[in-house]
C-alpha cells in the first residue's frame, strides 16, 4: 500500500455502493491488471464535469441549457411529472409510458437526513408553474414516508403559488410499497400513470 494508492481507495469508498473490498479491487485493477483503463477513465471525468449540467427548466442532466427531453418540440410540456432523480426519468423514458415532460427534485424531503425544500430543485418548478404553460402536475414520487412528505409539501406550494389551476395528480397505485418508479417495470409503470388519481 502506497500513500497514493490509499488515497484512491479512501476517494473511490466514498462512491455509493462501494464497500472496502470494491474500492480495493476497483483500484487495483486501475492500477494494475488494465492499467490502459485508468487514462481513458481520467479523460472521461473530467469531460462529464466539464459539460454535464442541470437543465435550466426541468433539472434533469443535459449538456446545452435545455435537455433533450425539453428540447423535444413533440413532447406535451403541459404535463410535467414531478421526479425524484435523474435515474426515475430514464426508468420511464424506458418504459415508453410517457410523452409528457418532467422536473427532477434531485432527492426528497427528509428532516432526518437533513433535506429540507432548500435542498430541492422546486425554485424552477414555480416559474413553470407561473408561465402558465402547465396544465397538470404528475406526483411521481416514492410511496415511503419521505414522498409522502414531499406531495404534501409540493400540494401547500402550488396552493400558494398561484397555480391553483394546476390539475395535481399521483402516481404509485400498483408500484411496491416503499418504492419507486426506479424499480417498477415498464407495464407496471404505464398502468400507475394510467390510473393517476387526483392528488390533494
Ligand atoms: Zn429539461
Amino acid at each position: 500500500m502506497t500513500p497514493a494508492l490509499e488515497n484512491l481507495q479512501r476517494l473511490l469508498k466514498r462512491l455509493p455502493g462501494v464497500g472496502h473490498r470494491s474500492a480495493e479491487r476497483i483500484a487495483l485493477h486501475l492500477l494494475v491488471e488494465q492499467p490502459a483503463q485508468l487514462p481513458e477513465l481520467v479523460a472521461a471525468l473530467g469531460a462529464a464535469a466539464q459539460s454535464v449540467r442541470r437543465c435550466e427548466r426541468c433539472g434533469h442532466l443535459a449538456e446545452e441549457p435545455l435537455c433533450v427531453i425539453c428540447a423535444d418540440a413533440t413532447r406535451q410540456h403541459s404535463h410535467v411529472c414531478v421526479i425524484e432523480n435523474s435515474a426515475d426519468l430514464a426508468a420511464l423514458e424506458r418504459s415508453g409510458a410517457y410523452r409528457g415532460g418532467y422536473h427532477v427534485l434531485h432527492g426528497k424531503l427528509s428532516p432526518i437526513r437533513g433535506v429540507g425544500p432548500e435542498h430541492l430543485n422546486f425554485t424552477t418548478l414555480l416559474q413553470r408553474l407561473g408561465s402558465g404553460e402547465v396544465t397538470e402536475l404528475i406526483l411521481a414520487l416514492s410511496n415511503d414516508v419521505e414522498g409522502e412528505a414531499t406531495c404534501h409539501y409540493l400540494t401547500d406550494f402550488l396552493a400558494n403559488s398561484g397555480a391553483a389551476n394546476v390539475r395535481v395528480t399521483r402516481i404509485g397505485f400498483g408500484l411496491p410499497s416503499g418504492g419507486g418508479v426506479l424499480y417498477a417495470d415498464a407495464t407496471t409503470l404505464r398502468s400507475a400513470l394510467d390510473s393517476r388519481r387526483e392528488y390533494s
